[in-house]
């Protein structure tokens, strides 16, 4: 058995960043930034006004008060995507909409609130002084044109893609999204609803690992069952490495007469076949797959079948693989060392156990974790309703109120 950290360490040195795509940037949210985004203008491109209200020479007003309001005349009025020409001298008003234009020669704005109309809107009363710059946004200062607004690496969220969208950086260079394409084995699956023949079981794990990889940021494209049949096996396979990124499969990698995955990946790709200390997902394969000799090669992740072990393989060597070839800064999920409210109990056996857990903040500030349940590699139930994974190092266990380290697969 090789230790969890070496295979991570193996897979990882395989799995290169994809090359860059140019996209729109709404096209972006989820990618990486493969290029620095220089803002080619300013944001706000103009000086505007941060309410509604009245455009003033903030010194022709400094003596207004509630007590002793000042009437000023209006002389125009501009609202959000109009301009006014008219020059604002000292004494004057300008009634002004939320992010439209400053006039010339004024420097704030009275919010409309510590003001009032007088004959029907020609005069204003203002209630209250301003300093120069109130209620206004100087051009550029959210971005200034000609600066870093995100450097390489970025990952760009929503609100990011909104920001590029913002400065019209209307495309952008990404890393390409993994196209990942997935299958399950077994001649025992059924996914088609029909009633079960003896000796068959419904097929779960391609849609475990079909959400798990499009949540990981790539695009899971799912190849079906496939059955225990070698040619069968071995055609879907080469024609999956011309088209994809990369292929997880499940089931057929350990030592059974049946473990077909075992057989023809061991012909057609390079192969490490691991033995890693940890429980579930003891067995794990992992290689490079071309479609033809010389061709580009591909990672294969030949994942256990039994669940979770399909599960925890993916989480603990797929994902952080998959997230390597998406440039994201972040491949790992965050781990905390958290308090086990009860016993996390275990027999030593030299393996690391990965225990499904529940976690939660705790009013110390603290996370908390206890177990979910079924610890079975087949018992996905359990598993299913569990946020997190609980690293148990080997030996008898963690106490209750001991300290375990967790990675949170969720948060909140
Ligand atoms: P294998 O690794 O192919 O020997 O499968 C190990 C166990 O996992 C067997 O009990 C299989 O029936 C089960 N299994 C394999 N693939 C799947 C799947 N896609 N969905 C649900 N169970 C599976
Ligand atoms: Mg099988």
């Amino acid at each position: 058995m090789i230790p969890i950290d070496e295979a991570r360490a193996h897979v990882l040195s395989h799995c290169a960043v994809l090359p860059v795509v140019e996209v729109p940037c709404r096209a972006a949210v989820g990618m990486v930034l493969a290029a620095p985004v220089v803002a080619g203008e300013d944001v706000p491109p103009f000086a505007n006004s941060a309410v509604d209200g009245y455009a003033v020479v903030a010194a022709s007003v400094a003596g207004a008060s509630a007590g002793a309001p000042l009437v000023l005349p209006v002389v125009g009025e501009v609202a959000a995507g109009g301009y006014t020409d008219r020059v604002l001298q000292p004494g004057e008003a300008i009634r002004i909409m939320t992010g439209a234009p400053m006039p010339a020669g004024a420097d704030a704005i009275v919010m409309v609130e510590d003001t009032e109309r007088v004959d029907g809107g020609a005069q204003v009363a203002i209630s209250k002084a301003v300093q120069a710059g109130d209620s206004l946004r100087g051009a550029g200062d959210d971005v200034r044109a000609g600066t870093v607004l995100y450097p390489a690496g970025t990952v760009v969220t929503p609100a990011v893609a909104g920001m590029l969208a913002g400065v019209n950086a209307a495309v952008v260079q990404v890393v390409r999204r993994p196209q990942v394409a997935v299958l399950s084995t077994g001649d025992e699956l059924v996914d088609d609803g029909s009633p079960l023949q003896p000796g068959q079981i419904r097929e779960s794990n391609r849609t475990v690992l079909l959400g798990l990889v499009a949540e990981a940021g790539c695009e899971a494209v799912d190849l079906g069952i496939v059955r225990d049949d070698e040619a069968e096996l071995e055609r879907v396979l080469l024609d999956a490495a011309a088209r994809f990124d990369a292929v997880v499969t499940s089931g057929g990698v350990s030592m059974g007469d049946y473990d077909v995955v075992k057989a023809v990946l061991g012909r057609i790709a390079t192969m490490r076949w691991m033995q890693i200390a940890i429980k579930p997902a003891k067995p794990f394969a992992f290689g490079m797959l071309a479609a033809a000799p010389g061709a580009r090669e591909i990672p294969v992740f030949g994942l256990p079948g039994n669940p979770v072990s399909s599960l925890v393989s993916f989480e603990l060597l797929a994902r952080p693989a998959l997230r390597q070839m998406t440039g994201h800064p972040v491949i790992q999920r965050p781990t905390v060392a958290a308090v086990a409210d009860a016993g996390l109990a275990r027999r030593p056996d030299g393996k690391i156990h990965f225990m499904r857990v529940f976690a939660s903040f705790g009013e110390d500030g603290r996370v908390h974790v206890t177990s979910v349940g079924a610890q079975g590699s087949h018992q996905l139930a359990a598993t299913s309703m569990a946020n997190a994974i609980a690293e148990v190092p080997d030996g008898d266990g963690v106490p209750a109120g001991g300290t375990v380290r967790t990675i949170l697969l969720s948060v909140g």
